[in-house]
């Protein structure tokens, strides 16, 4: 049977910002995951928690080490399986090594690709994801950027009109279709020993904050000094990290988990004095909860949470001192934010994307067919991959 569109992902986050668009194109969609996140938690739960079945590239255990080698690993599987089942279209997310994988491997199998959350740019070149997203952007036919200043990254780049759709970010849909109910929040806080507006919620992943034994152990630390319950569940490679640089005995003050729940996470997330966070998803979901965060990391992607729903810091004694303050004065900040739009739309991303999908993915779509929508011309060199010389980036007609 031919899938009229695949997508391809490999981790946690993709799970979540593709599944509202998944839920809405039906049963000849095909999702591979490529085996980059193993832990259960972290890939076969959420997929069941939003009922997404996955067909598994292979296992992460076969991949080489390195992130070169996966990539290349990944890049051979894929290839060989859009090429025994080609799609109309392959969909890939954001800028993990999985999705960049996907994009070479549509690029290859001569298959339009569209990008989810496109036009995101820290112009901090020593990150790995932000060459995968530069990369990806480039590579793909249709670019779905979250909001304007994404857009216009994407310009700046000289990425034509007709290759944008601006579209919101679908993790609004993600969470307003998996929030718990207000009876279901107030049981998992009991679960957790928690009560309202009186915790800190933290996460921690970055390769720059957990793979350097100092950094680890500076930010364990002042976690420990907020002076309110902190409940962090450890990301596998946090826990990994932890476990080498022999710093357990950091977390005896902080309550650790399991990653937890998707649901479980956001009802903790919502019910929060305040998160603590150097994850992406974490700094929007915090604008569709409307709880403060302060987000741990170098440089950002995401300016538009920036002196809105949160502010940075660079891991130093700084991260302690700005919870103390915010835990101060949580009622005010949360009455400050609680009308505050969320920069990443109101929740029409997904159905957007899937009726931009549906129409590429129609039987004989025929060549320099123009998708519209509001906006007008968009994505024809999307529809008419295949057809002419690859990676073509003048529009239709001119
Ligand atoms: N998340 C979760 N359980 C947890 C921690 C996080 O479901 O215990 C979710 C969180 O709500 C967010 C996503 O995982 O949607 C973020 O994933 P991660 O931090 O791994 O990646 P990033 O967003 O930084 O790419």
């Amino acid at each position: 049977m031919n899938h009229h569109v695949t997508v391809v992902l490999g981790t946690r986050p993709e799970l979540i910002k593709l599944a509202p668009i998944i839920n809405l194109l039906g049963s000849d969609t095909m999702v591979v995951h490529t085996g980059q996140h193993d832990h259960e938690q972290m890939s076969a739960r959420i997929a069941a928690t939003f009922g997404i079945p996955l067909q598994h590239l292979t296992t992460r255990r076969e991949y080489a080490q390195g992130r070169g080698s996966q990539l290349g690993d990944m890049v051979t599987a894929l290839d060989r399986r859009l090429r025994a089942d080609p799609p109309a279209v392959v969909v890939v997310q954001g800028d993990t090594t999985s999705a960049l994988a996907g994009a070479l491997a549509a690029n290859h199998a001569d298959l339009p690709l569209v990008h989810v959350e496109a036009g995101l740019r820290s112009f901090d070149r020593a990150m790995p994801e932000e060459h995968n997203r530069v990369l990806i952007d480039h590579l793909a036919g249709l670019c779905c950027a979250p909001t304007e200043l994404n857009r216009a990254n994407l310009r700046a780049e000289a990425i034509p009109e007709h290759r944008i759709l601006l579209t919101g970010n679908t993790i609004v849909e993600a969470v307003q279709a998996m929030l718990p109910g207000p009876t279901s929040r107030t049981r998992l806080l009991h679960k957790h020993k928690l009560t309202a507006r009186s915790f800190v919620l933290a996460t921690l992943h970055r390769p720059e904050n957990v793979d350097h034994p100092e950094i680890l152990d500076l930010l364990l630390t002042e976690l420990a000094t907020i002076g309110a319950p902190v409940i962090l569940p450890l990301h596998p490679r946090t826990a990994r990290c932890i476990d080498e640089f022999g710093l357990a005995h950091r977390l005896s003050p902080l309550q650790t988990t399991e990653p937890l729940d998707y649901p479980e996470f956001l009802a903790l997330a919502h019910s929060a004095a305040m998160l603590i966070s150097d994850s992406g998803g974490v700094q929007e979901e915090a604008s569709v909860v409307k709880t403060p965060v302060i987000v741990v990391r170098r440089s950002t992607e995401r300016p538009e949470i920036e002196t809105t729903f949160g502010l940075r810091v660079i891991p130093s004694r700084e991260l302690g001192a700005l919870a103390r303050r915010w835990l101060h004065d949580s009622d005010r900040y949360h009455h400050k934010l609680a009308d505050l739009p969320s920069p990443f739309g109101d929740g029409a991303a997904a159905r957007q994307i899937a009726d931009a999908l549906n129409q590429l993915s129609q039987p004989g779509y025929e060549i320099r067919r123009p998708i519209t929508n509001s906006d007008g011309r968009l994505g024809d060199d999307v529809a008419s991959r295949g057809k002419r010389p690859r990676l073509a980036t003048s529009p239709a007609g001119k």
